[in-house]
């Protein structure tokens, strides 16, 4: 089998710098040199959110610490309202409603972002809610909400602010602390360019605040839990360490590019791969999109479902499927991590050509891959 390429929204790639490092022997999590790490790994997730807030590591995919933010934040009987513009938008109303909160969605069609005054308006008529929920990137649909705009709303309305950025976390700006955002929640398998299986929450003064007054149970997601532990250079439970080392590496990856610069490669490889959805006629999903990932809307006569199976088969390229409704309609294809080669989105553009001829799709064959070229190298 000759080299594959993966341009999944996670889990993405994993650098060879750290496959290397997870391959060293498992520290004990009870060792100084684990507690040294995982103050590294703490500095270096405040630098990563840009916040001054906390920033705890969750042993458990991104939902894991979705979970945590509801069952630390809320009682039952409170009200939040939820922007459900996707399918992990859905997730905070199936979160909520699984822990007796009274939910009210912000429903948004598939593909835009929400307008900022459908949530004021929702708000204005909700009375007293506890936290307006939010997605960042929503992978499902390639959309890029407004946050900053969003936290503003919020904050007027004198509610927390809980942002999932589990896919836009490194790849999108988010300000969490000009932005009024009191909960960011991420993952390790998106941008961080690492196996699944840590997941990642940042809490502001008011949110700590807040789950004082908390009364839904938890114990393996107690945030007081982990945070005391923390302060004594520790986990409450064994984390997956091997994980940590991988993250330790992954940081100081990040540290070493500078954050900026890490934005401005996530944009170019975006813009780029979407000139080259435009040069091949097919049309963006997402009215704002993300710089994480270029979803298209097939044309309705095109099986997305057998074009990604050629494409797969033949190319050895993986691209994503649309979800739910949109499986075979819509295909999602990422550009996400710090690591992922400016020139790889040539092979999934390539791919996507080879495809569209094998499905006897009629198009300028060439034009997207001469597209996506002139916008890596920024060429008119
Ligand atoms: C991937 C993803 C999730 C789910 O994360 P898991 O690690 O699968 O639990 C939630 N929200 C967004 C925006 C995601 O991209």
């Amino acid at each position: 089998m000759s080299k594959t390429f993966n341009f999944v929204p996670g889990p993405t790639p994993i650098p060879d710098r750290i496959n290397r490092r997870m391959a060293e022997p498992v520290l004990s999590h009870r060792s100084a040199e684990f507690s040294r790490l995982l103050e590294r790994v703490s500095d270096n997730l405040r630098y990563l959110f840009q916040t001054q807030n906390d920033v705890l590591v969750l042993t458990a995919s991104g939902t894991g610490a979705m979970e945590a933010a509801i069952v630390n934040l809320m009682s039952s009987g409170d009200r939040v309202v939820a922007i459900r513009a996707g399918k992990f938008g859905g997730r905070w109303v199936e979160l909520c409603r699984t822990f007796g909160i009274d939910v009210i969605p912000v429903d948004v069609p598939w593909g835009e972002a929400v307008d900022p005054r459908q949530v004021e308006t929702v708000l204005n008529a909700s009375g007293s809610v506890t936290a307006l929920l939010a997605t960042h990137s929503e992978t499902s649909t390639g959309v890029l909400h407004d946050i900053e705009t969003l936290g503003k709303i919020a904050r007027e309305h004198g509610c927390l602010f809980v942002v999932d950025s589990i896919s836009g976390m490194g790849a999108n700006e988010l300000r969490p602390d000009d932005w009024n955002v009191d909960v960011v929640v991420a993952g390790s398998q998106k941008g961080l360019m690492l196996p699944p299986g840590l997941a990642f929450i940042s809490m502001s003064t008011r949110a700590w605040e807040q789950t004082g007054k908390a009364s839904i149970p938890s114990y393996y997601f107690s945030l007081k839990r982990a945070k005391d532990a923390l302060l004594k250079g520790y986990t409450p439970y064994t984390p997956a360490v091997t994980l940590l080392s991988g993250l330790d590496e992954a940081l100081a990856e990040v540290r070493e590019i500078g954050l900026e610069a890490v934005y401005a490669h996530h944009a170019r490889l975006a813009q780029a791969t979407r000139a080259g959805i435009a040069a091949l006629g097919l049309s963006l999903f997402a009215r704002t999109p993300s710089n994480v990932l270029t979803s298209v809307a097939l044309p309705s006569e095109l099986n997305g479902n057998a074009l990604l199976k050629i494409i797969k088969s033949e190319c050895g390229v993986t691209i994503a499927n649309g979800m739910d409704d949109y499986r075979g309609k819509v295909i999602r294809i990422a550009h996400l991590g710090y690591a992922v080669s400016p020139f790889d989105m040539l092979a999934a553009i390539s791919a996507l050509e080879y495809g569209l001829d094998k499905m006897g799709v009629m198009f300028d064959f060439g034009a997207g891959v001469a597209a996506v070229h002139r916008g890596l190298m920024q060429k008119r």
